[in-house]
Parts: structure tokens; sequence; C-alpha cells
């Protein structure tokens, strides 16, 4: 056995160690501990950021409540800006904001 083939084995060997094995992975690689996304900061995908217009904001929430990432911040009922961390980028708020022409602009990162 060349000294190459003995290294090999033991990075081999090493690799596997720090890697769990399939036996660890829970049944169909459910995630298993809660409330884990906050750690995922997914603000990096976005083309397009929210923009409020607050002179237009009547704080009736409804885009709080739409927004699929729960990026929308508000402090005692009133809406205050975005988690540009975790907000993608959707448009989803813009949208579905039932002032007229929206009180939130989607503009293009820079
Ligand atoms: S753009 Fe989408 S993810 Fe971002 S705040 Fe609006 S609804 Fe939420
Ligand atoms: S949906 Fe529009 S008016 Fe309502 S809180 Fe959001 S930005 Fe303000």
């Amino acid at each position: 056995m060349g000294s190459v083939e003995v290294k090999k084995k033991s990075d081999k060997k090493k690799s596997a160690q720090a890697q769990p094995g399939w036996k660890d992975i829970p049944i169909g690689g459910m995630i298993l501990e809660a409330g884990n996304a906050f750690e995922y900061k997914t603000g990096g995908w976005r083309t397009f950021r929210p923009v409020l217009d607050k002179a237009k904001c009547i704080n009736c929430l409804t885009c709080w409540f739409y927004c699929p990432d729960a990026s929308i911040n508000v402090e005692d009922g009133k809406l205050t800006g975005f988690d540009l961390e975790h907000c993608k980028g959707c448009g989803i708020c813009s949208k579905v904001c039932p002032v007229k022409g929206s009180a939130i602009k989607m503009e293009k990162e820079g």
C-alpha cells in the first residue's frame, strides 16, 4: 500500500467524521428545529426593494398580513419599514396595498 493511498483513506475517514451519516438525517430531510428561518439572510436574492411612502400609508397592515417573509416591520400598530435582510423583493406588499397607486413602490436595487 503506497503512502498516497494511505493519505486518501485517512482524508476520507476525517471527512466522514465531520459529516452526519444517513442515519442521522431526519426522515424526509425535515428541519426539526423551529424558528431557524431567521438565521438565513435571504435579502441578497432581491432584485427590487420595497420603498414606503409614509404620507400615503393608512397603517391598515394588509401588507404585513400578506408578506410571505414576515419582513414588514410594525411597531405600536404602525408600519415602520422593512426587514431588508430577509425581504426577497417579491412585490406582494406593493400589490395588496389598498391605497390608490399603492403606498409601497418597488424600486430596482442599485
Ligand atoms: S417585497 Fe415581498 S418579501 Fe419584501 S416586504 Fe414586500 S411582501 Fe415582504
Ligand atoms: S398595505 Fe399599504 S396602507 Fe396598508 S399598512 Fe401596508 S403600506 Fe400602509
